[in-house]
């Protein structure tokens, strides 16, 4: 059913103008999420040199993608706009009309997974598939990656973050074959949970992934990886994965890989587990998550080049966040998976925090490395030991003394403070405790710049608004408790 003239919105974003419906909305939090997309097709394609470009955009809505690719990006022959709503359908033609990409962009009307399905045979694959699902890419994983040429790019959005990030573990592990974990570090686990997720589709089918650039923002998660073709490669994936123990106490994490390489093309089981029955800092219990992706989750040399390409890309609204956001991914630690928050460390042990600088300086002084993750404001992204970070809080608290009444017996604070530090701390400033992307002032973690911001919820065809949603919901959870008890 086409919709009436009153319902529709035009709006422009890159050089793109399209009209928008009810159930093909316009979500402006999405911008930068297209704004990285062009940029990242944009350097993929430059390195194809010469080859013809077939894009597909399976879960299309307006089609705002496709044509922004179609007008944004040289290089690409065709982009099959496919949207399963024939609503949606109509309102993709309108626009390829109204900014006329008629030659590039193809509308098409099918179920995703079917089409995916048939595109397997090698003669119809894509260069490049584009998987922007409102909630979880996962039931699209195993279609995408048959899909796609070998060496092809596949570009995943999920947006079901409370899911990956440790609500509801057991709808996680439904989901995407992993166990989430309330962690600090939740932002990258849920980037690992899904890499992990479409490696394993991959896998299926002689089939691996090379990741090239990972990002997690504004409660979604958008990856872009390599889909290659190579039964060893795949067979090697069991070396990529790990399984993460966190603390129930102190949260300290440690990975368990699921197997070690022994030679070039033979494998041995993992040794483990790399913790005891209970933790050695403060004797709780531990969690068991994942497995997840362990191995590096970008590409250094694809990055710089995408942040020198930048420069000549004149049409992004959101090319300052792009610039800060790469090139703090550019100095992670990229052989360190997941990271500590500084100040949940510092509620850890009841104490003041200590300054990012103070922290990062101790730890460089240590002779160890230290990053943040563009996941998280303040995070401690390093190789050092956990030993050696309870140090740091040992002799920190020395210098500025919690109150007795949080060492209570059997306490968190009280067992790991009650050892003393092992090693010499030095809080002196350490001149590489800044980074680079802070020295020059780069925007490296936005503020939600309105209200609302976040991922809508999915088309439907009630009136009601996130805020009506949010008042409805409002103490369900406590509700659902109190019936229970
Ligand atoms: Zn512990």
């Amino acid at each position: 059913m086409a919709s009436s003239e009153t319902e529709q919105e035009r709006i422009k974003e890159g050089l793109a103008e399209v009209f928008t419906t009810s159930s093909t909305f316009y979500n402006p939090v999405q911008q930068f999420n297209r704004d990285t997309t062009v940029t990242v097709i944009n350097g993929y394609i430059k390195n194809q040199k010469g080859s013809k470009i077939r894009v597909l955009e399976a879960l299309a809505a307006s089609g705002l993608r496709s044509i922004r690719f179609a007008k944004e990006i040289p290089g690409i022959s065709e982009i099959v706009c496919n949207d399963f709503s024939t609503e949606a359908v109509e309102c993709i033609k309108k626009n390829i009309e109204l900014n006329g990409v008629q030659d590039i962009v193809k509308p098409n009307c099918e179920d995703a997974m079917l089409l995916m399905q048939k595109c397997k045979k090698r003669e119809l694959q894509f260069d490049i598939v584009d998987l922007d699902p409102y909630g979880c890419a996962g039931p699209f994983l195993d279609g995408a990656v048959q899909c796609i040429k070998n060496g092809g790019l596949l570009a995943v959005t999920c947006t079901d973050l409370a899911i990956l990030c440790g609500n509801a573990f057991e709808s996680c592990h439904a989901k995407y074959g992993s166990v989430s974990l309330k962690s600090k570090a939740c932002h990258e686990l849920a980037l690992r949970i899904v890499l992990r997720s479409i490696e394993s589709a991959a896998n299926r089918y002689g089939r691996y992934i090379e990741p090239l650039i990972s990002i997690s923002v504004d409660f979604y998660v958008r990856i872009f990886v390599k889909v290659h073709y190579g039964m060893q490669q795949a067979k090697k994936s069991v070396c990529k994965l790990s399984m993460i123990y966190q603390c129930s106490g102190c949260s300290s994490l440690h990975f368990q890989p699921m197997a070690t390489p022994k030679t070039e093309h033979t494998f041995a089981f993992a040794r483990g587990p790399p913790v005891g029955e209970t933790c050695t800092f403060c004797l709780h219990k531990f969690h068991l998550g994942g497995p997840i992706w362990s191995d590096r989750i970008h590409n250094l040399d694809f990055i710089n080049q995408l942040l020198v390409d930048l420069a000549d890309l004149k049409n992004l609204g959101t090319k300052e966040r792009i610039q800060g956001i790469f090139t703090v991914i550019k100095e992670e630690l990229q052989d360190v998976p997941l990271y500590y928050v500084l100040d949940s460390l510092a509620s850890t042990i009841r104490c003041s925090a200590p300054s990012q600088n103070a922290f990062r300086s101790a730890i460089l002084n240590a002779g160890y490395k230290v990053s943040y993750s563009h996941a998280e404001k303040n995070s401690v992204k390093t190789n050092a030991p956990m030993s050696l970070l309870w140090d740091i809080f040992r002799s920190w608290v020395k210098k500025n003394p919690i109150s007795d009444r949080h060492l209570t017996d059997g306490s968190v604070v009280k067992e790991i403070l009650s050892k003393e530090p092992q090693t010499t701390i030095e809080f002196d400033f350490h001149d590489q405790a800044i980074p680079d992307s802070k020295k020059k002032g780069l925007l490296r973690w936005q503020k939600n710049p309105q209200p609302e911001w976040g991922p809508k919820t999915r088309a439907k065809k009630t009136n009601e608004t996130q805020a009506e949603k949010r008042e409805r919901n409002q103490g369900k959870r406590k509700k659902r408790k109190l019936e229970q008890s």
